[in-house]
């Protein structure tokens, strides 16, 4: 007989949370926190959604997501999870750039960035300080009209080089494009590049690890291998899901799926009005990835000097075109030495580029493994000019694409940050749709990547907290739409 996943969970919730990705995570956290009793249910056999790991023959443990978050998530972390997790952030001690345009190295914070346009660049010190007052002036009620290319504009008339050294890492990050509105550069700018770029010492399999450490103490019910089929609206309402077969009944329903799977797929097309289907339809999902993951032999030596992540590029200018090309001339390499997790003697090095899903998607099986064979190939060729000797200390190498990325999250076309900027309107309208149903998760460049998606779940728990005290108040709920 099949495992019972469920076995022993309750009839009913106050609270069902769909997906354990940081968001899903810290909302059930934060709602357990305040007494309700919450289900947390995960159709992957790990907690973490995209904040994931993987271990191989010979102690290698691999991260996914794990290259790099702003200092903001010390703080998030030690309000909403333990000071032992906040105490495990650590910042990465080197960044380095190596394209034809430029090489450099820096330390990723307002200070080096502006010593190194001032510089490096010959850019006036003025137009410098204006640009970043600028950057970190800008909110979310900000005209949303002008577009990240015509801020680049307006403070670095023709200057790629300029461009590049601010726009390329977060084009890698989370797939950003100059086309997307200035306001979500400015954000996600400010909160990664003034204050350096932060790691979690110990791997996210010791992160994940102390968070189900903590659910459980707050007496979250957690279910792995459990994947929601429905969840039901009746009686103008949100009212359960069904996982696994079987109903599971709750006042309110928090999906970490993504939301347009959430809205299309779970709850179903035909409880929405025509305009918010026709509204949800129109959201961009974000492009996927590659992953090549190299392990060196134990105790083999890797040297520091490669930095902590590199972002490289062979590409004579700065396209976003280019970044997503299946012929790729751009690699981010994340480098991991023995301190990335203390007491191991193992030195990986994981290669992510951005990638189109409809590059890999219909691939006949062969040719799908023939193009992995080719990505790690070209992989190792591409990284023997900062690590000549790869090939020889190579002990394991595998791929992954957006295939592997859809499998594993159930995200449509394997998006790794969810969808663009307007999937967050669509986001934040659901409960005013059906009432007690919500969603967490990756939508739009300011609530994804770890401190984003973190701090979204613990902002619609708090919604979700209103809710339900409204409700054991007994107060009407608007009336779900026809
Ligand atoms: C290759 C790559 C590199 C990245 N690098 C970084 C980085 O360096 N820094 C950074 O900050 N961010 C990075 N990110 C992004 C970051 O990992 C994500 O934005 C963040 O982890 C997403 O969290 P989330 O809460 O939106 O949910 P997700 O991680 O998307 O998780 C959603 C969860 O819901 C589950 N689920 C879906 N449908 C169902 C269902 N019907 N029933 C049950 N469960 C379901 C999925 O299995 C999954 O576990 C990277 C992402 C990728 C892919």
């Amino acid at each position: 007989m099949p495992k019972d996943f469920l076995k022993g969970a309750r009839d009913s919730y106050d609270v069902v949370v769909i997906g354990s990705g940081l968001a899903g995570l810290t909302a059930a956290n934060t709602l357990a926190k305040q007494g309700y009793s919450v289900l947390l249910l995960e159709h992957h056999y790990q907690l973490g959604g995209m904040a994931t790991w993987f271990k191989r023959a010979g102690g290698h443990i691999f991260d996914i997501s794990l290259h790099g978050f702003p200092v903001g998530m010390i703080k998030s972390c030690r309000r909403y999870w333990t000071k032992e997790i906040a105490d495990s952030i650590v910042p990465l001690r080197q960044i380095r750039y190596d394209n034809p345009m430029f090489s450099l190295a820096t330390t990723f914070t307002r200070e080096d960035f502006t010593r190194q346009l001032i510089e490096q660049f010959r850019v006036p010190a003025e137009t410098v300080q204006n640009f970043f007052d600028t950057a970190r002036g800008m909110n979310f009620y900000d005209d949303q009209t002008t577009t990240v290319g015509q801020l680049f504009e307006r403070f670095f008339p023709g200057r790629e080089d300029v461009i590049r050294f601010l726009m390329e890492p977060i084009t890698y990050a989370n797939g950003s494009t100059l086309e997307d509105p200035a306001i979500s550069y400015g954000i996600v700018f400010s909160n990664f590049m003034s204050k350096g770029v932060y790691t979690f010492e110990g791997g996210t399999d010791r992160l994940i690890g102390l968070m189900k450490a903590d659910l459980e103490r707050n007496g979250v019910d957690l279910r792995i291998r459990s994947g929601v089929e429905q969840i039901h609206v009746e009686r103008g309402r949100v009212q359960g899901v069904t996982v696994n077969g079987r109903r599971i009944n709750a006042t309110a329903v928090i999906s970490n799926a993504n939301i347009k799977q959430t809205i299309l797929k779970l709850v179903g097309r035909e409880k929405f009005k025509r305009d918010f289907i026709d509204q949800t339809e129109a959201v961009r999902l974000n492009n996927s990835s590659t992953q090549v993951y190299l392990a060196l032999r134990p105790g083999a030596h890797l040297d520091e000097s490669n930095g902590d992540l590199l972002f490289s590029s062979t590409a004579p200018l700065f396209r976003t075109q280019a970044l997503l090309s299946r012929d790729i001339t751009s690699r981010t390499y994340s480098f991991y030495y023995p301190r990335t997790r203390p007491g191991s003697d193992r030195s990986l090095i994981v290669s992510s580029t951005n990638a189109n899903y409809h590059d890999w998607a219909d691939l006949p099986e062969d040719e799908y493994q023939a193009s992995k064979q080719d990505l790690i190939e070209t992989t190792l060729d591409a990284i023997s000019k900062y690590v000549p000797d790869i090939r020889d200390k190579l002990d394991h190498v595998e791929a992954s694409t957006p295939r592997t990325f859809q499998h594993y999250t159930w995200h449509p076309s394997g998006a790794s940050f969810g969808t663009k900027f307007e999937g967050l309107a669509v986001s934040r309208a659901l409960p005013e749709q059906i009432p007690g149903l919500y969603h967490a998760g990756s939508v739009g460049i300011i609530m994804s990547g770890w401190l984003g998606a973190m701090n979204y779940g613990v902002i619609v728990a708090n919604d979700v907290d209103a809710f339900l005290l409204k409700q054991s108040a007994g107060a009407p709920q608007p009336a779900v739409a026809p």
